[in-house]
């Protein structure tokens, strides 16, 4: 655009004031709330247009300024069958948990309050029972996320050592988890030296014996650190050591097992349970709120009892802290796992995977009826970093973009249901938009048919 282009544009731009006006017409904000909004979105599309954004995309303003006024993360329907979605929250909360939450938020909470003394008490407190009792550990700690779990387990425990720290770890598992959480990175930053140990694809006892005795030899006192592989498997001439073997070695053993599998059901069979590694004798088992769990964002440790401490007095333990939130969360999730046939129920996750053939396919036909779309056979999978060989199949509702379209692209169906209210996030195989019921509650179908035939008519109108 030219300067003069440029000029001419910035000054058509409305005043603060008639944006702000025109926003409150009608709708709820404040007025001081609509000059706000109105105020950031004059300052961006001003910065958009000096950084020589052309003129003629007609910026609309008040839909600019209307989006502002409701900040997400907002509901969304997840049309994907990705049950553990990390972009989409992984796991959606069981109902006893959201209204924890709920009955947390309202007002104080007793989080660092011993109510029996009326002394200051630990946010620990509220899950350090549930996790013994489920476990079978000698003490728990929930932090923030599991990275930051593991990072301070790791910190914790080879940091105990005055120098030299020693993490023995096998070829095999040095791993990428997804959000650049990179095994060995994580050790530098717990202040840890890593020992690599056997090779990508075999790693024996013997291997960490002899990285033991020569750390020994040396005067250092390593610790073994297990790495669940997550969202991959390595297949063909593979072995890994156990984590009972391990455990027998002498040297504490952390076993960052990832998913969190409390409630074992035929799908997780290949995943690491939590009980396994704590009853090797794992000084400390690392895992997940919001995979397998199936609770809020949160990172669980247990293990022995002076190996959580140490986590607990670890200077890192209060920049990784638990909120209030997700702990309630956190609690009523856990509280529901001591029933495994409840779980299976009521904690979202755990029921989306094992959901009867029968009701996805009422779920599929009732949506395809509402919607126009074709019942069709499609394979889900779990996501969030866990059984990454396993598929899901089952019936999912195909779509295609109306034959009056201009452009039958696909991509544009599926970014018109992501624009909806609700948006409906789909997933797209095979030059079809795909919409699996798996990760639709029953009582989604009915606005995912509705998004969806939104959508469909503002393409058959957009020609
Ligand atoms: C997912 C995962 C993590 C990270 O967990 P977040 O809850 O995403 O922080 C760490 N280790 C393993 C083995 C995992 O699978």
């Amino acid at each position: 655009m030219t300067d003069e282009g440029r000029l001419r544009a910035l000054r058509a731009l409305p005043a603060v004031d008639r944006l702000a006006a025109r926003l409150a017409n009608g709708v709820l904000p404040t007025p001081a709330e609509a000059v706000s909004v109105a105020r950031a979105v004059l300052a961006e599309r001003r910065g958009e247009l000096l950084a020589g954004a052309p003129d003629d995309d007609d910026a609309d303003l008040l839909a600019r300024a209307r989006e502002r006024l409701h900040p997400g993360p907002r509901r969304v329907l997840n049309g994907t069958g990705v049950v553990i979605h990390t972009n989409l929250g992984r796991a959606p909360l069981a109902v006893t948990a959201a209204r924890a939450v709920h009955e947390a938020a309202q007002g104080y909470a007793d989080l660092e309050l011993d109510l029996d003394d009326g002394r200051r008490g630990h946010r620990d407190q509220h899950v350090r029972e549930l996790l013994r009792e489920l476990t079978g550990a000698q003490d728990g700690l929930a932090v923030n996320n599991a990275a930051g779990a593991a990072l301070l387990a790791v910190a914790a425990l080879a940091a105990r050592q005055r120098e030299d720290r020693p993490v023995i770890v096998s070829r095999g598992q040095l791993v990428e988890i997804g959000g650049g959480f990179r095994v060995p990175e994580v050790i530098a930053q717990a202040g840890a030296r890593l020992v690599e140990v056997g090779t990508t694809n075999r790693t024996r006892l013997a291997d960490y014996e002899r990285a033991l005795a020569d750390e020994r030899a040396a005067g250092a006192e390593p610790v073994l650190l297990r790495v669940h592989q997550s969202n991959f498997r390595t297949v063909g001439f593979v072995e890994q050591v156990d984590v009972e073997a391990l455990c027998g070695l002498g040297a504490p053993v952390i076993d960052d097992v990832g998913s969190g599998v409390l409630t074992e059901l035929p799908a997780l069979a290949d995943e690491p349970p939590v009980r396994r590694s704590v009853a090797a004798g794992a000084a400390l088992t690392v895992f997940s709120g919001d995979k397998l769990l199936g609770g809020p964002q949160a990172g669980i440790l247990v293990g022995r009892a002076e190996a959580v401490e140490a986590c607990r007095r670890h200077p890192l333990a209060r920049a990784l802290r638990i909120g209030r939130l997700p702990l309630a969360a956190l609690a009523a999730t856990l509280a529901l796992h001591r029933d495994p046939d409840r779980a299976r129920r009521a904690i979202p996750v755990l029921a989306m995977l094992d959901v009867p053939r029968k009701t996805l396919e009422q779920r599929a036909r009732r949506l395809a009826d509402a919607c126009g779309g074709e019942v069709v056979e499609a394979v889900a999978r779990v996501g969030g970093g866990a059984l990454p060989l396993l598929e899901l199949s089952g019936p999912a509702v195909a779509l295609d973009p109306p034959a009056r379209a201009a452009d039958p692209d696909p991509a544009h169906l599926a970014a018109a249901l992501r624009a909806g209210r609700p948006p409906l996030i789909p997933r797209l195989h095979a030059g079809r938009v795909l919409v699996d019921p798996r990760t639709l509650a029953d009582d989604e179908i009915g606005h995912a048919a509705t998004a969806i035939r939104a959508a469909l008519a503002h393409l058959a109108t957009n020609l």
